[in-house]
Protein backbone atom coordinates (compact mmCIF):
# COMPACT_ATOMS: atom_id res chain seq x y z
CA UNK A 1 0.00 0.00 0.00
CA UNK A 2 0.81 3.49 -0.88
CA UNK A 3 0.15 6.78 0.43
CA UNK A 4 -2.46 7.66 -2.43
CA UNK A 5 -4.23 4.72 -1.10
CA UNK A 6 -7.60 6.55 0.20
CA UNK A 7 -7.04 4.04 3.39
CA UNK A 8 -3.65 5.57 4.00
CA UNK A 9 -4.62 9.05 3.45
CA UNK A 10 -7.89 8.80 5.77
CA UNK A 11 -5.48 7.47 8.65
CA UNK A 12 -2.72 10.41 7.94
CA UNK A 13 -5.77 12.84 8.51
CA UNK A 14 -7.03 11.25 11.41
CA UNK A 15 -3.00 10.74 12.62
CA UNK A 16 -2.30 14.06 12.37
CA UNK A 17 -5.84 15.17 13.81
CA UNK A 18 -4.85 13.08 16.96
CA UNK A 19 -1.91 14.83 17.49
CA UNK A 20 -3.16 18.16 17.12
CA UNK A 21 -5.30 17.22 19.88
CA UNK A 22 -2.32 16.18 22.12
CA UNK A 23 -2.82 12.73 22.46
CA UNK A 24 1.07 11.65 21.56
CA UNK A 25 0.48 8.51 22.67
CA UNK A 26 -2.59 7.36 20.42
CA UNK A 27 -0.76 9.86 17.94
CA UNK A 28 2.03 7.50 17.54
CA UNK A 29 0.08 4.50 18.01
CA UNK A 30 -1.32 5.53 14.48
CA UNK A 31 1.67 6.34 12.92
CA UNK A 32 2.76 3.09 13.35
CA UNK A 33 -0.20 1.84 12.25
CA UNK A 34 0.13 3.47 8.78
CA UNK A 35 4.22 2.39 8.89
CA UNK A 36 3.34 -1.13 9.08
CA UNK A 37 0.79 -0.61 6.22
CA UNK A 38 3.02 1.60 4.05
CA UNK A 39 6.53 1.90 5.22
CA UNK A 40 7.35 4.28 2.24
CA UNK A 41 5.26 7.52 4.14
CA UNK A 42 7.16 9.69 4.36
CA UNK A 43 5.13 12.36 6.24
CA UNK A 44 4.25 9.55 8.86
CA UNK A 45 7.81 8.77 10.13
CA UNK A 46 8.22 12.52 10.88
CA UNK A 47 4.96 12.26 12.64
CA UNK A 48 6.47 9.55 14.54
CA UNK A 49 9.55 11.07 15.27
CA UNK A 50 7.58 13.77 16.57
CA UNK A 51 5.15 11.65 19.23
CA UNK A 52 7.67 8.87 19.88
CA UNK A 53 8.10 8.49 23.54
CA UNK A 54 12.10 8.11 23.51
CA UNK A 55 14.85 10.38 22.09
CA UNK A 56 15.78 7.01 20.41
CA UNK A 57 12.43 5.89 18.32
CA UNK A 58 12.76 9.89 17.16
CA UNK A 59 15.85 9.98 16.01
CA UNK A 60 15.48 6.35 14.17
CA UNK A 61 12.06 7.78 12.77
CA UNK A 62 13.57 10.61 11.52
CA UNK A 63 16.68 8.76 9.58
CA UNK A 64 13.77 6.41 7.91
CA UNK A 65 12.27 9.99 6.93
CA UNK A 66 16.03 10.90 5.08
CA UNK A 67 16.30 7.95 4.09
CA UNK A 68 13.10 8.10 2.16
CA UNK A 69 14.13 11.95 0.92
CA UNK A 70 17.49 13.12 1.82
CA UNK A 71 16.38 16.83 1.71
CA UNK A 72 13.66 16.33 4.18
CA UNK A 73 14.38 19.92 6.22
CA UNK A 74 12.04 18.44 9.14
CA UNK A 75 14.45 15.30 9.75
CA UNK A 76 17.16 17.42 8.83
CA UNK A 77 16.42 19.64 11.80
CA UNK A 78 14.78 17.16 14.18
CA UNK A 79 18.02 14.97 13.97
CA UNK A 80 19.95 17.74 14.37
CA UNK A 81 18.12 19.01 17.29
CA UNK A 82 18.38 15.55 18.83
CA UNK A 83 22.13 15.64 18.78
CA UNK A 84 22.24 18.97 19.66
CA UNK A 85 23.86 20.11 16.50
CA UNK A 86 23.18 23.65 15.08
CA UNK A 87 20.76 24.45 12.47
CA UNK A 88 21.08 26.73 9.93
CA UNK A 89 18.15 29.80 10.93
CA UNK A 90 16.54 29.60 7.06
CA UNK A 91 15.88 25.53 7.50
CA UNK A 92 14.30 26.17 10.88
CA UNK A 93 11.91 28.87 9.40
CA UNK A 94 10.85 26.64 6.23
CA UNK A 95 10.29 24.09 8.35
CA UNK A 96 8.10 25.98 10.57
CA UNK A 97 6.48 27.27 8.01
CA UNK A 98 5.38 23.92 6.35
CA UNK A 99 4.30 23.12 9.64
CA UNK A 100 1.51 25.40 9.59
CA UNK A 101 -1.79 23.94 9.97
CA UNK A 102 -3.56 24.01 6.80
CA UNK A 103 -7.28 25.54 6.84
CA UNK A 104 -8.64 22.35 7.42
CA UNK A 105 -12.31 22.92 9.23
CA UNK A 106 -12.16 19.00 9.93
CA UNK A 107 -14.32 18.26 13.23
CA UNK A 108 -11.97 16.80 16.05
CA UNK A 109 -13.00 14.02 18.22
CA UNK A 110 -14.63 14.89 21.30
CA UNK A 111 -16.07 12.33 23.78
CA UNK A 112 -17.23 14.75 25.80
CA UNK A 113 -19.22 17.75 24.00
CA UNK A 114 -21.95 16.23 22.36
CA UNK A 115 -24.35 14.34 24.42
CA UNK A 116 -26.44 13.28 21.51
CA UNK A 117 -28.45 10.61 21.46
CA UNK A 118 -27.78 6.91 19.89
CA UNK A 119 -29.64 7.80 16.88
CA UNK A 120 -27.57 7.74 13.32
CA UNK A 121 -26.44 11.67 13.06
CA UNK A 122 -24.61 11.76 9.57
CA UNK A 123 -22.80 14.77 8.30
CA UNK A 124 -20.46 14.60 5.80
CA UNK A 125 -17.07 16.30 5.72
CA UNK A 126 -17.81 19.28 3.33
CA UNK A 127 -13.97 19.45 1.91
CA UNK A 128 -13.62 15.06 2.09
CA UNK A 129 -15.20 12.26 -0.22
CA UNK A 130 -13.43 9.68 1.69
CA UNK A 131 -14.73 10.39 4.69
CA UNK A 132 -18.72 10.76 4.78
CA UNK A 133 -18.52 10.56 8.80
CA UNK A 134 -18.92 12.74 12.37
CA UNK A 135 -16.70 10.54 14.62
CA UNK A 136 -14.39 7.75 14.71
CA UNK A 137 -15.04 4.79 16.54
CA UNK A 138 -13.28 5.44 20.00
CA UNK A 139 -11.91 1.14 20.40
CA UNK A 140 -11.07 1.77 16.39
CA UNK A 141 -9.72 5.15 15.46
CA UNK A 142 -9.16 3.79 11.39
CA UNK A 143 -12.95 2.88 11.57
CA UNK A 144 -15.71 6.54 11.19
CA UNK A 145 -19.05 6.40 12.30
CA UNK A 146 -22.46 8.32 13.32
CA UNK A 147 -23.06 6.13 16.04
CA UNK A 148 -22.96 6.82 20.17
CA UNK A 149 -23.09 4.73 22.77
CA UNK A 150 -26.32 5.97 24.61
CA UNK A 151 -24.80 5.67 27.90
CA UNK A 152 -21.46 7.16 27.83
CA UNK A 153 -21.92 9.22 24.56
CA UNK A 154 -18.66 7.68 23.02
CA UNK A 155 -18.51 6.81 19.44
CA UNK A 156 -18.79 3.19 18.47
CA UNK A 157 -18.48 1.83 15.03
CA UNK A 158 -21.15 -0.78 13.85
CA UNK A 159 -18.98 -4.03 14.82
CA UNK A 160 -18.84 -1.92 18.75
CA UNK A 161 -22.22 -1.96 19.61
CA UNK A 162 -24.71 -3.80 20.73
CA UNK A 163 -28.30 -3.24 20.57
CA UNK A 164 -30.48 -2.79 23.18
CA UNK A 165 -34.28 -1.82 23.41
CA UNK A 166 -33.20 1.82 24.61
CA UNK A 167 -30.33 2.21 21.79
CA UNK A 168 -26.78 1.20 21.13
CA UNK A 169 -24.06 1.06 24.17
CA UNK A 170 -20.62 0.66 23.86
CA UNK A 171 -18.21 -2.69 25.07
CA UNK A 172 -17.32 -0.90 27.99
CA UNK A 173 -21.17 -0.09 29.10
CA UNK A 174 -22.25 -3.61 28.36
CA UNK A 175 -19.89 -5.11 30.66
CA UNK A 176 -20.39 -2.50 33.51
CA UNK A 177 -24.53 -3.33 33.38
CA UNK A 178 -23.13 -7.01 33.29
CA UNK A 179 -20.96 -6.60 36.48
CA UNK A 180 -23.72 -4.92 38.11
CA UNK A 181 -25.76 -7.50 37.21
CA UNK A 182 -23.08 -10.60 38.10
CA UNK A 183 -23.31 -9.76 41.74
CA UNK A 184 -21.53 -13.50 43.10
CA UNK A 185 -18.20 -12.99 45.26
CA UNK A 186 -15.60 -15.16 45.55
CA UNK A 187 -17.06 -16.70 48.29
CA UNK A 188 -19.95 -17.49 46.14
CA UNK A 189 -17.82 -19.47 43.74
CA UNK A 190 -16.39 -21.85 46.68
CA UNK A 191 -19.29 -22.34 47.80
CA UNK A 192 -21.21 -23.43 44.73
CA UNK A 193 -17.93 -25.42 44.18
CA UNK A 194 -18.54 -27.33 47.23
CA UNK A 195 -22.16 -27.61 46.83
CA UNK A 196 -22.05 -29.29 43.68
CA UNK A 197 -18.59 -31.26 43.38
CA UNK A 198 -20.53 -33.48 45.80
CA UNK A 199 -23.61 -33.88 44.18
CA UNK A 200 -22.21 -34.45 40.96
CA UNK A 201 -20.01 -37.31 42.11
CA UNK A 202 -22.96 -38.71 43.47
CA UNK A 203 -25.19 -38.50 40.51
CA UNK A 204 -22.10 -39.81 38.19
CA UNK A 205 -21.14 -42.97 40.52
CA UNK A 206 -25.12 -43.51 40.01
CA UNK A 207 -24.83 -43.35 36.74
CA UNK A 208 -21.98 -45.33 35.98
CA UNK A 209 -23.87 -48.04 38.12
CA UNK A 210 -26.31 -48.27 35.74
CA UNK A 211 -24.35 -49.71 32.91
CA UNK A 212 -25.16 -48.87 29.03
CA UNK A 213 -28.03 -50.81 28.30
CA UNK A 214 -30.27 -49.11 26.14
CA UNK A 215 -33.27 -49.29 28.18
CA UNK A 216 -30.59 -46.73 30.42
CA UNK A 217 -29.58 -44.34 27.63
CA UNK A 218 -33.10 -44.03 27.16
CA UNK A 219 -34.28 -43.08 30.57
CA UNK A 220 -30.87 -41.11 30.90
CA UNK A 221 -32.28 -38.31 28.19
CA UNK A 222 -35.55 -38.25 30.46
CA UNK A 223 -33.63 -38.06 34.18
CA UNK A 224 -30.98 -36.59 33.04
CA UNK A 225 -32.99 -33.17 32.81
CA UNK A 226 -34.09 -33.60 36.26
CA UNK A 227 -31.16 -34.42 38.47
CA UNK A 228 -29.21 -31.84 36.34
CA UNK A 229 -31.82 -29.34 37.40
CA UNK A 230 -31.69 -30.62 40.95
CA UNK A 231 -27.59 -30.25 40.90
CA UNK A 232 -28.33 -26.30 39.65
CA UNK A 233 -30.97 -25.12 41.76
CA UNK A 234 -29.29 -26.39 44.86
CA UNK A 235 -26.45 -24.82 44.04
CA UNK A 236 -27.68 -21.68 43.07
CA UNK A 237 -29.95 -21.83 46.52
CA UNK A 238 -26.48 -22.36 48.90
CA UNK A 239 -25.38 -18.89 47.33
CA UNK A 240 -28.50 -17.10 47.81
CA UNK A 241 -29.45 -17.10 44.38
CA UNK A 242 -26.42 -14.87 43.13
CA UNK A 243 -25.54 -14.48 39.50
CA UNK A 244 -21.76 -14.99 38.41
CA UNK A 245 -20.46 -14.72 34.89
CA UNK A 246 -18.24 -17.82 35.59
CA UNK A 247 -21.01 -19.86 37.47
CA UNK A 248 -22.87 -22.26 35.33
CA UNK A 249 -19.04 -22.98 33.59
CA UNK A 250 -17.72 -23.76 37.15
CA UNK A 251 -21.29 -26.03 37.71
CA UNK A 252 -20.32 -27.68 34.39
CA UNK A 253 -16.71 -28.31 35.30
CA UNK A 254 -17.85 -29.97 38.19
CA UNK A 255 -20.68 -32.70 36.81
CA UNK A 256 -17.75 -33.50 34.30
CA UNK A 257 -15.38 -34.12 37.00
CA UNK A 258 -18.81 -35.71 38.91
CA UNK A 259 -18.42 -38.31 36.03
CA UNK A 260 -14.84 -38.69 35.26
CA UNK A 261 -13.92 -39.47 38.81
CA UNK A 262 -15.72 -42.66 39.36
CA UNK A 263 -14.91 -43.66 36.25
CA UNK A 264 -11.68 -43.56 36.09
CA UNK A 265 -11.11 -46.98 36.53
CA UNK A 266 -13.01 -47.55 33.32
CA UNK A 267 -11.52 -44.82 31.51
CA UNK A 268 -8.07 -45.90 32.05
CA UNK A 269 -8.93 -49.94 31.13
CA UNK A 270 -10.40 -48.48 27.35
CA UNK A 271 -7.58 -46.68 27.45
CA UNK A 272 -5.07 -49.55 28.19
CA UNK A 273 -7.11 -51.35 25.21
CA UNK A 274 -8.88 -54.05 26.97
CA UNK A 275 -11.75 -53.13 25.02
CA UNK A 276 -15.34 -53.50 24.70
CA UNK A 277 -15.98 -50.64 27.03
CA UNK A 278 -17.01 -48.28 24.68
CA UNK A 279 -20.32 -49.21 25.09
CA UNK A 280 -20.29 -48.14 28.84
CA UNK A 281 -19.62 -44.80 27.74
CA UNK A 282 -22.96 -43.69 26.47
CA UNK A 283 -25.05 -43.79 29.43
CA UNK A 284 -22.45 -41.19 31.25
CA UNK A 285 -22.30 -39.00 27.81
CA UNK A 286 -25.90 -38.87 27.36
CA UNK A 287 -26.12 -37.63 31.20
CA UNK A 288 -23.84 -35.09 30.96
CA UNK A 289 -25.15 -33.70 27.70
CA UNK A 290 -28.75 -33.35 29.26
CA UNK A 291 -27.90 -33.08 32.77
CA UNK A 292 -24.81 -30.23 32.52
CA UNK A 293 -27.48 -28.71 30.01
CA UNK A 294 -30.27 -28.13 32.65
CA UNK A 295 -27.75 -26.97 35.62
CA UNK A 296 -26.45 -24.64 33.09
CA UNK A 297 -29.25 -23.02 32.89
CA UNK A 298 -30.64 -23.14 36.24
CA UNK A 299 -27.02 -21.68 37.02
CA UNK A 300 -27.78 -18.61 35.14
ZN1 LIG B 1 -20.60 3.43 26.60
ZN1 LIG C 1 -15.18 -0.09 16.91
Amino acid sequence: MDINQPRIRSLMRQASRVEEAGKRAAAEQLYRQILDEAPETEAAWLGLARMAANPAAQAEAYERALALNPENKEAKVGLADLRGDPVPGAWRKEVEAARLPEPEPMPVVKKEVVAATATAVTAPAADDHTETYEFTCYRHPDRGTSLRCYNCHNPICASCTNKTSVGYLCPDCKRDLEDKFFNASATDYIIAALVSLPLSLIAGYLVWRLGGGFFFIFIMIFIGGAVGGLIGRLTKKAIGGRRGRYLPHLVLVMMVMGVVIPGLPILLSAMAGSGGALFAFITPAVYLFVAGGSAFYWMK
